[in-house]
């Protein structure tokens, strides 16, 4: 049996994070993932907005950065837009497979070590450490550490085995459905685009991320609990699109993605949970990228003190549960509530919205320079002829 300071399952953003943190604190950390090839398939529209290089330190690489996004068009379901564009770049559209390969051999460079191929099939605590059972390119492993961050995305199963149950519930789960397409035109490459509206995407929406010119990420993201699958609506969405659906399929994707159970705990005895594995998405717009790197890093923080002070329980461990509600969580709850503001509107809210509404109302809000007082005239002057919608935007704010 190998032994090991931190085992990480999973070589997600969450995974490759955590591994880079811990090895920067000479910490002895393997990662384990079942996929054969790091970043792939990508379960990922790969936006990124600026704000998240700024947080965790990294600098744009044209080698996966691969198209600087100004801003974004939001579309009324009769396709009426308000534009927000800045002058200079808000973000990027990555080359996920790159970007985690970078992340990977960054943390590898720091000293931490990866296995792929090896899918962890059970977990059990053993004499204050956890023994996990691993099939290795076929072969039955055995590994062991006193502490196991569970970084194994939407699917993950490793808490339970440790006797933590995080199973997302069916309201609080999106179900996303995505073509990489090209020989495609007709939209500006500088935005991200989004459509809205409950017949072309129930609670969610469809989008186009620019990846290259005449390429770009084509998908939908809606409510697990839909009449109808990801896949119609999206096909439904780009038949009515000439520009796109001309185009040619270059990749498929899909996968769930957790907008809002979040969990109450995050750690138990031996073991942390960090990116979509503890539901840490924004629950609005269903991005996670940024979010489970930086709970990644906060995992490893809180693993590097357990490993100094040898306290590998629930108690020492309850500092990174707190710590992230602290850091992220009590501002994603909030931004739950807008979730739940947009599955109150109705296709005619959102029409009546795009004709009330600038873009530069939208800043205005977003930046949080006005008061309830200013938000509430702002929206009673604007919304005068839908009394119903002030209340619903003044309850979210
Ligand atoms: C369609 C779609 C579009 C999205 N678009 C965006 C976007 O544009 N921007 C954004 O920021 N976010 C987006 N997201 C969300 C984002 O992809 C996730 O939040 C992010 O990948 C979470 O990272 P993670 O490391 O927690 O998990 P993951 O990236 O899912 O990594 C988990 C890893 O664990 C491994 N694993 C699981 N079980 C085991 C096991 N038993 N043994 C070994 N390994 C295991 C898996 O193979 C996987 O590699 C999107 C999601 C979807 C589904």
């Amino acid at each position: 049996m190998e032994e090991y300071g931190v085992i990480i399952i999973g070589a997600g953003p969450a995974g490759l994070s955590a591994a880079a943190k811990l090895a920067e604190r000479k910490i002895n950390a393997l990662v384990l993932d079942r996929k054969q090839e790091i970043g792939c398939p990508k379960r990922c529209a790969e936006g990124l907005g600026l704000g998240w290089f700024r947080r965790l330190g990294l600098k744009p690489s044209k080698e996966w950065a691969v198209m600087p996004i100004y801003g974004a068009a939001l579309y009324s379901p009769l396709g009426k837009s308000v534009v927000l564009k800045a002058k200079k770049v808000a973000g990027y559209v990555l080359e996920r497979k790159m970007f985690e390969k970078a992340l990977a051999i960054d943390a590898v460079k720091k000293g931490a070590k990866i296995r792929l191929k090896s899918n962890v099939k059970s977990a059990r605590r053993e004499n204050g450490n956890v023994v996990i059972d691993v099939n290795e390119l076929g072969e039955i492993k055995q590994y062991s550490a006193p502490l196991i961050i569970a970084c194994d995305g939407i699917d993950s199963r490793i808490a339970r085995m440790l006797g933590l149950d995080t199973t997302n519930k069916l309201p609080d789960v999106d179900s996303g459905f995505q073509y990489e397409l090209t020989g495609i035109d007709g939209y500006d490459e500088k935005l991200l685009h989004l459509y809205f509206g409950n017949e072309i995407s129930p609670r969610g929406y469809c989008w186009i991320f620019p990846k290259r010119r005449g390429t770009a990420n084509v998908g939908i993201g809606i409510a697990g609990y839909a009449e109808k699958t990801a896949k119609y609506y999206l096909d439904k969405f780009i038949a009515s699109h000439p520009n796109l659906s001309k185009g040619s399929i270059i990749e498929v994707n899909s996968g769930g993605i957790p907008v809002g159970g979040f969990l109450e705990k995050m750690h138990s005895d031996n073991l942390l949970i960090a990116g979509d594995a503890a539901h840490q998405v924004d629950p609005i717009h269903g991005g996670g990228i940024g979010i489970s790197m930086e709970a990644g890093a906060l995992a490893a923080e809180v693993a590097s003190e357990a490993v100094a002070k040898n306290d590998f329980s629930e108690k020492f461990l309850g500092k990174y549960t707190q710590k992230w509600y602290a850091l992220r969580g009590n501002q994603l709850k909030k931004r739950l509530k807008g979730r739940h503001l947009l599955e109150k509107l109705s296709d005619a809210d959102f029409e009546y919205l795009a004709d009330s509404i600038t873009a530069d109302d939208v800043l205005k809000i977003a930046s949080g320079d006005l008061d309830k007082k200013a938000k509430f005239i702002l929206f009673a002057k604007k919304l005068v002829k839908r009394p119903g919608l002030v209340k619903i935007m003044m309850k979210y704010l």
